[in-house]
């Protein structure tokens, strides 16, 4: 399960974070390195490297994964006041990790345009 990247040792547990929700089709876990009050990773659990690379047979998966980030951001919270959905992408978007993540950020005012 995960691939091989980063994301892909925490799915197996090999490397330790701390997960705020899991089901069958996703993971949601703490950034390392916090931008917000509130930052949390959701990836899927099947290896998808960006969302460049997601197909038509991933749209359930895709419709789920929001689904995960309402109920994920109400879990934590942030419905109230609101929060940001941000999917880094490819290496203009400033993607670093190659498996699939939307970053959930809330907690504070966040500005816009992002640099
Ligand atoms: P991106 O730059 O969009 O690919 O985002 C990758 C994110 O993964 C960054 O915000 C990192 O801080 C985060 N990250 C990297 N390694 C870990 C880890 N072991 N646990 C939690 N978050 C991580």
């Amino acid at each position: 399960m995960g691939g091989d990247t980063i994301f892909g040792k925490i799915l197996r547990r090999e490397i330790p974070a701390h997960i705020v929700y899991e089901d069958d089709l996703c993971l949601a876990f703490t950034d390392i390195n916090p931008q917000a009050p509130t930052h949390v990773l959701l990836i899927p659990k099947k290896p998808i490297p960006s969302l460049a690379e997601v197909t038509p047979e991933d749209k359930e998966l895709l419709g789920h994964m929001l689904l995960t980030v309402k109920q994920v951001a109400a879990q934590l919270g942030l419905t109230e006041a609101g929060y940001r959905l941000v999917v880094n992408t490819g290496r203009d978007g400033g993607q670093t990790v190659f498996h699939l993540h939307f970053h959930l950020l809330g907690g504070r005012q966040l500005h816009w345009p992002p640099g």
